[in-house]
């Protein structure tokens, strides 16, 4: 019998959703953070489940070849990165088993190996920070959260977030601290800063920051400026979100820009997007253009295709795609990012795209009983996946191929087997790694009509 405190040798054998090296100890699932597939580990039993045991690392006995030094002096508190002790090989191998696995498990498809993307840049790779700020040592800071907790750690600088994000926090950082503004408090629900955001557009340089405040205005906002231009002079917009929600959500709540125009511009797959700071962009954008391009190429479009792509963000997809089909049509949920998507069409002189901002799938019901039989239907949902209404939708559309680009694969697994049921089946998966170090990655499902 397993007993908490005690000390027990593992053999791990794969990994879980999370990058966990999952292990049995008498008949009991187990899951090590920081472990490999195939080591052999000693871990500590913290808590002891109906069917699982609750363990942490205490040694690795016998390590993999694929075993690196962590090169993050904050890896073990941060909840950021869960795969730096394992070399980049194993990360993708872990990755494509995963997308595998899933929809082998879930989706009940039969499928050998699925291809994987691998980054060629690791670090630094993000174009989106969001650092929370709390008090550390009486003081106010900026930086993560501890693993599974909302302990602020301090950090002076994350191998994933830019230059640029790390100059705008440790800039607010000093501001805050020169002119006595306080941190905002969670239990309290007292104090001003909340939250630090940055978003940079790698393709045209330019940055936007937004702080996020309890409140409906920051004091010294000409020293706030001017500390993080100069600290950041490709910040080309400051803007304040007022959010005085209690919760996690980062974002809600007006914004009021504070210095230029409150959105800044990317270039993505030759087009160029302007993106407000509610708008969903994908965080990895070298990565984001080869996953773009082979959607597009999987989806084999032609001038006779109508495309209907839901949960279009700003258009992204939609627009790539309305340059090879007859007609595009977005379909997206957040309002700023419809209005983005309608002005990057018009931008990029763009004029076979529309754009409905309402629900995925009330929009395709919708559309459906309209009499809109898209020939090709592109769906890229948040991680809860697509509801059953999309799936109704496409079974009434009847679509040639529908391409899903998902970054859940249990979700991912779970709709291949919906959209099986209302006739579709697999014809090709390919993962792409958008999120090097973190257990995260996207997925591009073809299906067509059987
Ligand atoms: N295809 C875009 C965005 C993908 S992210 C890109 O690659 O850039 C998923 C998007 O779905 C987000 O923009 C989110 O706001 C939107 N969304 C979430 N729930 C939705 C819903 N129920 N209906 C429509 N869009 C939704």
């Amino acid at each position: 019998m397993l007993k908490t405190g005690e000390i027990r040798t593992a053999e791990i054998c794969g990994y879980d959703a999370d990058g966990r090296g999952v292990c049995r100890l008498d008949g009991m699932v187990a899951f090590v953070r920081g472990a490999i597939d195939g080591e052999t580990v000693e871990v500590r039993v913290d808590k002891v489940g109906k069917q699982q045991a609750y363990v942490s690392l205490v040694r690795v006995i016998g390590a993999s070849v694929h075993r690196i030094m962590p090169d993050c002096p904050t890896d073990e508190k941060c909840g950021g990165c869960a795969l730096r002790h394992m070399d980049y090989e194993e990360e993708l191998r872990f990755k494509a088993q995963r997308v595998r696995d899933a929809l082998v498990r879930l989706g009940g498809v039969t499928i050998e190996a699925v291809p994987i993307l691998g980054a060629e840049q690791q670090d630094r790779y993000r174009n989106k920070a969001i650092f929370p700020v709390g008090t550390v040592g009486g003081k106010p800071d900026a930086g993560f959260f501890r693993a599974g907790s909302h302990e602020l750690i301090a950090v002076s600088s994350c191998r994933l977030q830019s230059e640029t994000a790390d100059a705008v926090r440790g800039a607010v950082v000093a501001w805050m601290r020169a002119f006595g503004i306080r941190a905002y408090d969670e239990k309290t629900r007292k104090g001003l800063v909340r939250r630090v955001f940055v978003r940079t557009a790698d393709g045209t340089g330019q940055a936007l920051a937004c702080l996020v405040v309890n409140g409906k205005s920051v004091p010294h906002t000409a020293e706030l400026i001017a500390a993080v231009r100069e600290a950041a002079p490709q910040v080309s917009t400051l803007v304040l979100n007022e959010n005085t929600a209690p919760g996690n959500v980062v974002l809600s709540g007006e914004f009021t820009t504070l210095y230029g125009d409150g959105a800044i511009t990317d270039t993505l797959c030759g087009l160029r997007f302007r993106l407000s700071p509610r708008s969903f962009y994908q965080v990895n954008r070298e990565q984001a253009q080869r996953l773009y391009a082979l959607a597009a190429e999987r989806a084999a479009l032609t001038k006779d295709d109508t495309l209907l792509d839901l949960y279009c963000g700003t258009g992204t997809i939609t627009l790539v795609m309305a340059q090879h089909v007859r007609e595009a049509i977005g379909v997206e949920i957040i309002p700023e990012a419809v209005r983005d998507a309608e002005a990057n069409a018009r931008e990029n002189g763009i004029q076979n795209a529309r754009f409905f901002c309402a629900d995925a799938g009330t929009a395709a019901q919708k559309l459906a009983k309209e009499g809109l039989r898209p020939t090709v239907m592109v769906v890229d949902p948040p991680r809860k996946g697509v509801g059953e209404d999309v799936i109704a939708a496409a079974e009434t559309m009847q679509p040639d191929r529908i391409v899903y680009v998902s970054c859940d694969s249990g979700t991912l697994g779970r709709d291949v087997k919906r959209l099986a049921a209302v006739g579709y089946r697999l014809v090709s998966a390919d993962a792409v790694d958008l999120f090097p170090r973190t257990p995260h990655v996207e997925t591009v499902v073809l299906l067509s009509r059987k």
